[in-house]
């Protein structure tokens, strides 16, 4: 019996997923087809339900749908329900299992591909979505010595804020933590002097309203800081661009999307994801739509 995986979100137009998990699927020869599933809000139930059918092995979950997937299956692994996200749901016999590897991603893409060791190191994160709260959670689990999250919308960052130095607190942890306005002096200054600055917007995404616009303004990057873009289509945001001319090192997202990927491919088959096989086919994929 053929089985399925699929990526549940809207609209997946631009999703590159389905095409380096095949690839993976197809280089162990399993009889599994991943599919991309553009579910609407009101069918997000139903299509979640449909999981449990014993020719489907789970799906991920992306935009927007992270968050409300979470009260939607059986179980949910303790980072997922930390971070109030999950992008990975795996059919257990029937039964949904919820788990979030972008975190595993975001740090293997760090220290792999950056070279870059977070623990005792200042920090600022852009944005304050699902994955900036996934970044978050896994940084100060890495003990990072200050976070500093910054986002167009404050409350959300104030509200972001206030969840790890709660976690801080109960874990005894001693990482600074604080919210501070979009564009403002304060951010402007702390960008100045620290250590790693994650991009965890939207911005300069292809194809988007603000494909041509950065973050952060090309003077105020540091050159002795790493800039870590999540945006992955296009390789080179105008942010990395900026970056790269003020002498930083930079990296996109595009490592932590095929991590992210391969953790969840071994989750749904027990085996280890080929990853020189899903980098290949997830740049082949992106060249194809112009990224
Ligand atoms: P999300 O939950 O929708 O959050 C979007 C974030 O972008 C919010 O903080 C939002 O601010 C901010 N934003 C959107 N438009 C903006 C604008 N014009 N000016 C300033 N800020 C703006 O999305 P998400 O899931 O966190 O994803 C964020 C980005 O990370 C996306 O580009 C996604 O593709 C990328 N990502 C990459 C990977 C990977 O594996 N590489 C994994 C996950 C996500 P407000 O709160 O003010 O709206």
């Amino acid at each position: 019996m053929t089985q399925f995986i699929g990526v549940i979100g809207y609209s997946l137009k631009h999703s590159v997923s389905p095409d380096f998990q095949q690839a993976a699927l197809d280089y162990y020869k399993l009889d599994v087809r991943y599919e991309a599933w553009e579910v609407k809000a009101e069918n997000l139930v139903s299509a979640i339900n449909r999981l449990r059918q014993p020719q489907n092995l789970g799906a991920n979950i992306t935009v927007p749908y992270k968050e409300t997937t979470l009260h939607l299956i059986d179980e949910v692994d303790d980072f997922a329900s930390l971070v109030g996200a999950v992008n990975t749901v795996v059919n257990r016999d029937g039964k949904l299992m919820g788990f979030n590897t972008d975190a595993y991603g975001f740090l293997k893409a760090l220290r792999d591909d950056a070279r870059f060791e977070p623990e005792n190191k200042r920090v600022v994160i852009l944005g304050s979505g699902g994955a900036a709260r996934a970044v978050g959670f896994a940084l100060l689990q890495e003990k990072v010595s200050s976070l500093i999250i910054a986002n167009r919308t404050l409350a959300k960052a104030e509200s972001l804020a206030g969840s790890l130095a709660k976690y801080a607190a109960n874990n005894k942890m001693n990482t600074e933590i604080a919210a501070m306005p979009w564009q403002s002096s304060k951010l402007t200054e702390a960008v100045g002097n620290c250590q790693l600055i994650v991009n965890c917007t939207s911005l300069g995404m292809k194809r988007s309203l603000y494909e041509e616009e950065s973050p952060l303004a090309s003077d105020s990057i540091p050159k002795d800081a790493l800039i870590y873009d999540l945006v992955y289509n296009p390789s080179e945001t105008p942010l990395l661009r900026m970056a790269r001319g003020a002498g930083a090192n930079t990296i996109g997202g595009l490592p932590m999307l095929v991590y992210q990927g391969a953790a969840s491919f071994k989750l749904w088959t027990g085996r280890e994801a080929p990853l020189d096989i899903m980098y290949s086919a997830a740049k082949q994929a992106l060249l194809r739509t112009g990224g």
